[in-house]
């Protein structure tokens, strides 16, 4: 199987360009819903007074926030294409990850205040309140077995413990997230004081659970099947790139149908016995090709081990395209692409398809030594078929700033007026780091530097 160079469409079959909800936009709706959430608890109380009052209206604020925030979390992981074009996969991971440590803690304090309130109020301990509150409210015991679930997935994703269990755990656990949000919601309308009177209230509040519920069980479940139905994908080659890298070259049918723009990622299940339960992300290494897909997957574990050693006709399930690593993020005529490692996959498909006039591009490779190097020979034909500059930048990784190849003023050297590019970066998180660096002293504007993670 060789590469060939397409430049697919990057637009819908109707012309129109892909619906994108950018960063911006996301943010807005975000914010005003929590201000929405805010102004019903405002609306619904006239006047606070006293501690109890105080205390007990900070816990309905907490207690609406956080019940906003679960749905909120659900919503940005559903996998809608809108979002995931337009904000990206690991932007909208990273958000994810934000607002699940503050439903984590705004939960908690919506305890603690609503608790210390109600033993105000009733001149009771705290301790008594508290097993009033788990003997008298059936719901309240089911919220409160909830909130242990959700401290559960917040420690377990805490940076010093995720490293320490492996992805599947890590994933396993916070799948309890749903039995949280299940085991929480009738406790919002059995004792919230902005819902057991105000029937329009609880009728919208309902409908943002089921609008979630329904995008979640659209797009994580049925759309996988119906794509899985209709592309009948099927490994046709595997072949080996270098000592660590495999490409995996798969067909299919209908493949323009799934709209894919070089640069994303699928998530890929590959229907063989001990692998058939995973699905990685893994990048397209090269534009869609008629009837043909292409993944180059650099050894890290079980799973990209065992890419090594798959059979042609393997079934495969794809779930995406997802990512918007794409020519939509474009905002100059020059560009200049960095790949590090593995990361040249999306890169390479980018450099293959972005448009452009001879000059227009610039790919610098990042890679320890020569031999790691995979696609030279494609990327070198890329770049004689479509004037555009290719250079390597070698070294190990631990160079120092100083003597790091990818350094300000070798960039600056290899890219005259580097400033005026739009960049592309991928690669390992030490390395993208250090390149977002280099390129803000050579002045490239932070919003002209688009980067793709591999590690969400
Ligand atoms: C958007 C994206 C695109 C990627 N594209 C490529 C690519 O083109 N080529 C390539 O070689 N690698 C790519 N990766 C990285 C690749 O997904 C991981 O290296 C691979 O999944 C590791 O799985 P493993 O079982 O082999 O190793 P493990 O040792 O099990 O995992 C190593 C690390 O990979 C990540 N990981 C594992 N499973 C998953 C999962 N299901 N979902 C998300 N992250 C996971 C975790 O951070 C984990 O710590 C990409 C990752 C992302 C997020």
């Amino acid at each position: 199987m060789t590469a060939t160079l397409s430049v697919p469409a990057s637009r819908r079959r109707d012309g129109q360009d892909y619906l994108r909800v950018g960063a911006g936009p996301a943010l807005t709706a975000m914010w005003a819903g929590a201000a929405a959430v805010v102004f019903l608890w405002w609306h619904d109380t006239p006047f606070v007074t006293g501690l109890d009052g105080w205390l007990t209206n900070a816990g309905r604020i907490t207690g609406l926030l956080a019940g906003y925030l679960v749905v909120l979390l659900l919503a940005l992981m559903a996998r809608v294409p809108a979002l995931e074009r337009g904000v990206g996969t690991d932007r909208l991971a990273r958000w994810h990850a934000m607002a699940g440590r503050y439903t984590v803690c705004i939960s908690v304090a919506h305890t603690l205040l609503i608790i210390w309130g109600y033993s105000v109020t009733a001149h009771a301990s705290v301790l008594n309140q508290t097993g009033s509150f788990l003997t008298s409210y059936p719901d309240v015991l089911m919220a409160t077995v909830a909130l242990g679930l959700l401290v559960l997935v917040g420690v377990v994703s805490a940076r010093a413990a995720r490293r320490r269990v492996s992805y599947e755990t890590w994933h396993f656990i916070h799948l309890y997230t749903y039995l949280a949000i299940a085991l929480a919601f009738s406790h919002q309308f059995a004792t919230g004081a902005d819902f057991m009177t105000n029937l329009p209230a609880r009728v919208l509040w309902s409908a943002m659970y089921v609008v979630v519920a329904v995008l979640l069980v659209w797009f994580r479940l049925v759309r996988p099947v119906v794509q899985a139905l209709r592309h009948q994908l099927r490994v046709v080659e595997v072949r080996r790139e270098s000592a660590d890298t495999v490409s995996v070259w798969m067909s299919g049918r209908h493949l323009e149908r799934l709209g894919i723009e070089p640069g994303q990622f699928f998530r890929w299940r590959f229907l063989t016995r001990g692998r058939w339960w995973a699905a990685n992300p893994y990048s397209l290494s090269a534009a869609p090709s008629g009837n043909l897909l292409r993944i180059t997957v650099k050894h890290a574990g079980e799973h990209s081990r065992g890419l090594f050693s798959l059979e042609p006709g393997t079934r495969v399930l794809a779930e995406g395209p997802f990512g918007a690593f794409t020519a939509g993020r474009r905002t100059r005529r020059k560009v200049l692409l960095i790949g590090g490692g593995v990361g040249i996959t999306p890169i390479r498909a980018l450099f293959e398809s972005l448009p452009g006039e001879p000059g227009d591009l610039t790919l610098a490779y990042r890679a320890t030594s020569a031999s790691d190097i995979v696609f030279r020979d494609e990327l070198e034909w890329i770049a004689r078929e479509r004037g555009a500059k290719l250079f390597y930048l070698l070294g190990s990784r631990g160079t120092k700033r100083r003597t790091d190849p990818l350094n300000a003023a070798n960039l600056e050297r290899h890219v005259p007026g580097l400033r005026e590019h739009d960049v592309y970066l991928c690669g390992p998180p030490g390395m993208t780091e250090r390149a977002q660096a280099e390129l803000r002293k050579a002045g490239v504007p932070r919003r002209r530097i688009h980067h793709e993670s591999f590690t969400f």
